[in-house]
């Protein structure tokens, strides 16, 4: 239920209109909030959001983006944001695998209810693995969560190299074995431990924009907040721990005493904002290659691909994305090098003539796509309210428990915007 918005009276000024923005902005004006968006870009939804690829021809994500059911702060943005009668275009698909050395392919298929008896079933789970090695899940969940997956599991074996290794360098975007056991724990707790409907993985398969941010944008404007687009923030003007304006450079918006701030910027934009903050430091970069190729006749929308360069092939509708996370030993090659290597094994995959000629193609470097999932860095993030008396921070890196995800960039604007209506 949305509290129309109040005409006049305080304001609430939120910084960066990616998820965490957006969503903070979407709670607070539900609350009856005034709200204020300011965004650097020309475009919302940060590094989830699609853009018209030259090279292409078409509109691809920055970054194939896969979320699961159990997603609930994720699932309760999308219900608000497209309200009653527009259903999210997410679509269902399948834990496919594909290892690219045997050819050998297969489906994980988990069960619906609370009871994971796939686990017991051996053509519902990895060839050549034992149920009893998918209590490596319940391992994690009940760890320190300080401590290195590598001290909680054996990290060896088919069930992790050809399933627990992927899906976690996918979910923490870092080397799982050093990678802080409670961030995959808190992942596990909320989809796995939930049954198997918790965890359907979901893809925005029209694109990230039409799902995540168009239909946030609608609906702000339509509720009364504003945003103003190329607004970068050069500097927060502040007076005994209170912010009392926001310095875009050209012009200073000033801060009233009852007016409050959301900082919904990344973790390095804030430690510049805010000398003496703790923020994570360490990042890790994910590297997507796009080809301009119809969805090839019977290729499943997501494929985990094993022992390959390319780790998830996403077939979209026109063009074809792979994604290869924790990817910084990449960042400096050669760009059609690394594409050609991964078309070749495109080309396999999809059953393709070995010969056919690599169709148009782009490769997109994302040097810091995501916080490193260390325990290190874990303890680096500071809560919503670390920042001062009005103003709070958002921000995938900020401390959701959980790893930089879309569930986790959403969760942590909710909280921003918690701690403000508290406050007030
Ligand atoms: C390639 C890639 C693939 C990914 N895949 C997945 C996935 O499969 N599943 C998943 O759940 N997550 C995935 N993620 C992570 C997910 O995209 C992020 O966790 C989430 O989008 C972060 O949102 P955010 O709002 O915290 O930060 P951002 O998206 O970084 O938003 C910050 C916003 O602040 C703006 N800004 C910066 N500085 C200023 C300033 N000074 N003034 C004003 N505005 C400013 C920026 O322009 C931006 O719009 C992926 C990320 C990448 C990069």
């Amino acid at each position: 239920m949305t509290t129309a918005p109040n005409s006049s009276g305080p304001i609430v000024h939120i910084v960066g209109a990616g998820l965490a923005g957006l969503a903070a902005a979407v709670r607070l004006t539900q609350q009856g909030a005034r709200v204020r968006l300011y965004e650097a870009a020309a475009q919302a939804g940060g590094r989830c959001r699609s853009y018209d690829e030259p090279n292409l021809g078409v509109r691809i994500d920055n970054g194939s983006h896969l979320m699961v059911s159990g997603n609930h702060a994720a699932m309760s943005y999308l219900r608000a944001t497209h309200g009653p009668a527009r259903q999210p275009a997410l679509e269902k698909v399948e834990y496919r695998f594909w290892d690219g050395a045997t050819g050998r392919r297969w489906q994980v298929r988990p069960n619906d209810g609370k009871l994971p008896w796939w686990a017991l079933v051996p053509s519902r789970r990895v060839p050549g693995t034992k149920a009893a090695d998918y209590l490596a899940g319940w391992k994690l969940m009940r760890a320190d969560p300080l401590a290195p997956i590598g001290n909680v599991l054996a990290c060896s074996g088919p069930a992790w190299d050809t399933f627990f290794r992927p899906v976690l360098l996918a979910a923490l975007n870092t080397e799982p074995e050093r990678s802080a056991a409670g961030l995959a724990g808190a992942i596990i707790r909320e989809t796995l431990a939930q049954g198997g409907a918790a965890y359907q993985p979901l893809l925005a398969s029209g694109g990230l924009s039409p799902v995540f941010v168009d239909p946030a944008l609608d609906w702000l404007a339509a509720n009364g907040a504003t945003v103003a687009w190329r607004r970068r923030l050069r500097g927060l003007i502040r007076a005994d721990q209170m912010v009392t304006g926001l310095d875009f450079g050209t012009e200073i918006i000033p801060i009233g005493p009852d007016d409050r701030v959301v900082l919904a910027v990344p973790a390095w934009v804030a430690a510049d904002l805010l000398p003496g903050l703790t923020t994570p430091t360490e990042h890790r970069s994910i590297l997507n290659v796009h080809f301009r190729l119809d969805r090839p006749a019977d290729m499943p929308r997501m494929t985990g691909m094993i022992n390959t360069v390319g780790e998830w092939a996403f077939a979209y509708d026109d063009h074809l994305s792979v994604t290869v996370s924790g990817a910084d030993r990449l960042m400096e090659s050669d760009r059609e090098e690394t594409a050609r290597t991964i078309w070749g094994e495109i080309a396999a995959l999809a059953g393709l003539p070995s010969d056919t000629p690599m169709p148009a193609w782009q490769v997109v470097k994302e040097k810091r796509a995501t916080f490193a999932a260390l325990p290190e860095q874990a303890k680096r993030r500071p809560n919503a309210t670390a920042a001062g008396k009005n103003l709070a921070l958002a921000g995938d890196w900020t401390a959701t428990g959980l790893p930089s995800t879309i569930e986790g960039a959403i969760r942590s604007g909710f909280t921003a915007a918690d701690a403000i209506l508290t406050a007030r």
